[in-house]
């Protein structure tokens, strides 16, 4: 399957780690929008939040645990943001289910 994302977590493309387990990843984005800026992904391919079943769910629930460790492990004591866009009007441009994780900065809401 031609999915970068899965490439990524497959170590065939090169990313900026900062955690990774043998369900999850969890990397820098590329283009940040905030001083801390990371994305969390399932290393399996799960295509969007809109996919998420009784089947599959134990690992937004882990992805959620992830989270929260590396709150405390980055000290985001002012607290940060947890985030993920699906399907076309939210922006998603990944076809690959992956939080977005922002820090470091006021953030708006609603957001644009
Ligand atoms: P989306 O727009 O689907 O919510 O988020 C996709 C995110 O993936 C974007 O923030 C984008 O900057 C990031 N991204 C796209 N390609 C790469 C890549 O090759 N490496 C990394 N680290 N991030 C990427
Ligand atoms: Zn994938």
């Amino acid at each position: 399957m031609d999915c970068l994302f899965c490439k990524i977590a497959a170590g065939e493309i090169p990313s900026a780690k900062v955690y990774e387990d043998d369900k999850v990843l969890a990397f820098k984005d590329i283009e940040p929008q905030a001083p801390f800026h990371v994305l969390i992904i399932p290393k399996e391919h799960i295509a969007s939040a809109g996919e998420i079943n009784s089947d599959n769910s134990g690992i937004v629930a882990h992805i959620f645990e992830v989270t929260a460790a590396l709150a405390k492990e980055h000290n985001l004591t002012d607290g940060f943001r947890l985030v993920t866009n699906c399907g076309v009007q939210a922006g998603q441009t990944v076809q690959h289910l992956h939080f977005h994780m922002l820090a470091g900065r006021n953030l708006g809401w609603p957001p644009g």
